[in-house]
């Protein structure tokens, strides 16, 4: 069955040429992006997702283009026209089309919103957080407002492909003082030899994960420890555990960081634990 995408108030095949060459996305990208990961047909953190669109929509003055309902309702009604239950669902929203010049064109200008499904199916990621990921580190290359879900992806693309290239599955991204910032698409977390969780606070260095917000609820709920501060490569080495988490994710063991091992290598039981409350949807 052809993928059918939502582009601009039509679902049409995924390879119909419908996106204009002068999108502002395409030639700037200037605009955001989110991603909900849907299981039997649930969106996971709809709230969240739609919240942190609205505040990106807001941060770089992108009006949003239709209602909350009309938005809910494209999402799904393109994950129903793709026949899945279980799907990452993209969406996209640019400034629009305009002749090319930077700065914002004058007047209003209708934004473009692309909606696309893919198939997520869960043995795969199941599979992949049993056995635990290796991560990569790379320099952190990003602008400085990466709380903005933008889709000027570049270094994450890089990070990513370095990662791929060495066989890791994530790239953990390093700041001039050292600190892991997140990973090239997704938050990283430590848990030190204490037993506290560990993950930077959401400040404009990263984004501010729906799962790692759900995350620190569920940690809140069973009264673990956590802190929202910094750690560096080196303390994550030296950590009992490690994983990280994003929407597709949910929650994915670290096992080794640069080619070492953390702990024994193998993953760890908080952050299988934390795994399976995320799954079986708990939170505070
Ligand atoms: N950081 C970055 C850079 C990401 O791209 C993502 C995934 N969108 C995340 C963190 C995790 O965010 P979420 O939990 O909302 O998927």
């Amino acid at each position: 069955m052809a993928r059918i995408a939502y582009v601009n108030g039509q679902y049409l095949p995924i390879d119909t040429p419908a996106v204009q060459v002068e999108d502002r996305g395409y030639q700037f990208a200037d605009g955001i992006y989110e991603v909900w990961l849907v299981r039997d047909g649930v969106f996971l953190d709809h709230a969240g997702h739609l919240a942190r669109m609205k505040r990106s929509l807001g941060e770089i003055r992108i009006p949003q283009p239709m209602s909350d309902v009309a938005l809910d309702i494209a999402l799904r009604e393109t994950l129903r026209r793709n026949r899945l239950t279980d799907a990452l669902v993209y969406l996209q929203i640019t400034r629009g089309v305009s002749r090319r010049d930077h700065a914002f064109p004058a007047g209003t200008i209708r934004p473009s919103v692309v909606i696309t499904v893919r198939p997520a199916p869960r043995a795969p990621v199941s599979a992949r957080a049993e056995a635990g990921i290796a991560v990569i580190t790379q320099k952190d290359l990003r602008w400085k407002r990466c709380d903005i879900k933008s889709i000027s992806l570049l270094p994450n693309v890089l990070a990513k492909q370095a990662a791929r290239e060495a066989g890791a599955f994530e790239a953990w991204l390093v700041n001039e003082a050292g600190e892991v910032t997140e990973g090239s698409s997704s938050n990283a977390w430590i848990i030190t030899g204490e037993g506290r969780l560990v993950t930077r606070a959401a400040d404009e260095t990263i984004l501010n994960g729906i799962t790692r917000q759900r995350i620190l609820r569920i940690a809140k709920a069973q009264g673990l420890v956590f802190e929202e501060r910094p750690f560096t490569v080196d303390e994550a080495l030296g950590a009992r555990e490690a994983f990280v988490s994003s929407a597709t994710s949910m929650v994915m063991p670290v096992v080794s960081i640069d080619g070492r091992p953390i702990a024994n290598g193998a993953p760890g039981s908080l952050a299988s634990a934390l795994r399976a409350s995320y799954e079986a949807g708990e939170e505070s």
